[in-house]
């Protein structure tokens, strides 16, 4: 029998936060980790942002398959936007029932596509026992009550599902999570939720997911976060001493640690909009007349064509043509990808088992561009452009939030694409975060389900 695997994922860590932090910072157990694993650098999908990188990481595919397309999005089929929660604001901006019910119950239930098998539906289809403490993707098989008083309706999850304190499986005695965010409250409750989990050795795989570090560094910057990063960190070493102690956890369980994406550092806020000003730009309750839906949040924005517009995608894309903030426009037409950058063009498409291209490819430089891109722009939930921010460009979101001063992520750029990897008994590390789920199943002999 192989062994346990726990997939670790510190939300935002960068590459070199995680690099030099071993060296120098009281971070036993990533440490430990990396002593005892292999270390290397691994790209993530795009928008890389944390709903649709979660989602990658959870069914190893992009969101051409999954089907998430960003943090806020227009539904074409309800004529709405869905906001997963870029901030207080943006929450608010949609209407704060309706965002909570997207993040928590719909983006599982309705948005990730049936197309797409998570690895908790593949290894609970094969008699293993899966569990996930706070993780956003976790469509699986077993139908959980909620445990607040109100709240009608089930989550289906993995068999040991722990989410927030709204969803939990087994009574552990860990305390609220929520009410004192910036201090770390969110990382505490999985920390002890981990540390029952790992003292009953209740799980095959568990993904242990760890939000808090992404929080701080928005507000700190990326490489600032140290205390939230020392706050992880202790929360993995409840879990190394609940097995026992270190060596003891490693004779347990492989391990894979990873963040979602990086984060890189914002110095001017942009509203995306404002270059559409002149259509009738879709606001929550005037749908039916709207001709466009902008919707940006973080390092990265979506047009949508609404029913009564007349500009073609290309139209649109040219109107960014002036606008240095947006770094790289991207848009279909006739079967091919178009990415547009300064008014130049690069087309391309798959072709047998590279990329059929036209234009300078030196356009598009970012990691696994073409990849990313292509699966970006096939997700039919996605916008009919997809904006990438220039470097040190935030999009402001619904509520007219951004992080100028601090970090965040969602363009292609390598310092938002970029994630550490660790693993320990797992092999190399994953090079690309669509490339986690595959090995995870690999290690178990397990097929992925058929969906
Ligand atoms: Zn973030």
């Amino acid at each position: 029998m192989p062994k346990k695997v726990v997939l670790i994922v510190i939300d935002g860590l960068t590459p070199a936060m995680l690099e030099s932090a071993v060296e120098r910072e009281d971070v036993p157990a990533l440490r430990f980790l990396v002593e005892h694993g292999e270390y290397g650098r691994a790209i993530t999908t795009f928008p890389s942002l944390t709903p649709v990188c979660l989602s990658s990481l959870v069914t190893g595919a992009h969101p051409d398959v999954h089907g998430i397309p960003h943090l806020v999005w227009f539904h074409r089929g309800e004529q709405r936007l869905v906001e997963y929660g870029s901030s207080f604001s943006a929450i608010r901006a949609a209407g704060t029932t309706r965002a909570i019910r997207d993040a928590i119950f719909n983006m599982n239930q309705e948005h990730l596509s049936r197309n797409a098998v998570t690895l908790y539906e593949s290894l609970e289809g094969a008699g293993l026992v899966t569990a996930a403490v706070n993780m956003v993707c976790y469509r699986g098989p077993a139908r959980h009550a909620a445990t607040v008083p109100g709240v009608a309706r089930p989550a289906f999850g993995p068999s040991r599902f722990f989410y927030y304190n709204l969803f939990e499986s087994d009574v552990t005695g860990a305390p609220l999570a929520i009410r004192t965010r910036a201090r770390g409250s969110v990382d505490e409750y999985a920390r002890v939720v981990g540390r029952w989990l790992v003292t009953r050795d209740g799980f095959d795989f568990l993904v242990f997911y760890l939000p808090d570090y992404d929080f701080a560094s928005h507000s700190a910057g990326p490489g600032a976060a140290h205390a939230a990063l020392a706050h992880a960190d202790r929360a993995i070493v409840s879990l190394l001493e609940a097995a026992g102690g270190p060596d003891e956890f490693l004779e347990r369980y492989a391990v894979l640690l990873c963040s979602d994406h990086g984060q890189t550092l914002v110095e001017q806020s942009a509203r995306l909009q404002d270059a559409f000003a002149d259509f009738r730009l879709f606001h929550p309750g005037n749908g039916r007349r709207a001709e466009l839906a902008v919707t940006a949040s973080n390092r990265a924005g979506m047009v949508y064509r609404l029913p009564g517009c007349s500009a073609e995608p290309r139209d649109l894309a040219e109107r960014l043509d002036g606008e240095p903030r947006a770094a790289v426009v991207l848009f279909r037409e006739n079967g091919d990808a178009v990415a547009r950058v300064e008014g130049e063009e690069l087309r391309f498409a798959p072709h047998a088992d590279g990329w059929r291209t036209s234009g300078d490819i030196g356009l598009l430089p970012q990691p696994d561009a073409l990849e990313r891109s292509w699966a970006a722009l096939a997700n039919p939930n996605a916008g009919d452009l997809i904006v990438s921010a220039a470097p040190g460009v935030e999009f402001a979101d619904l509520g007219g939030r951004h992080h100028v001063g601090g970090g965040s992520h969602g363009s292609l750029d390598l310092g938002d694409s970029e994630v550490p990897m660790i693993s320990v008994g797992l092999g190399a590390p994953p090079a690309r975060i669509v490339d986690v789920a595959p090995r995870v199943l690999g290690h178990f002999g397990v097929p992925r389900s058929a969906s």
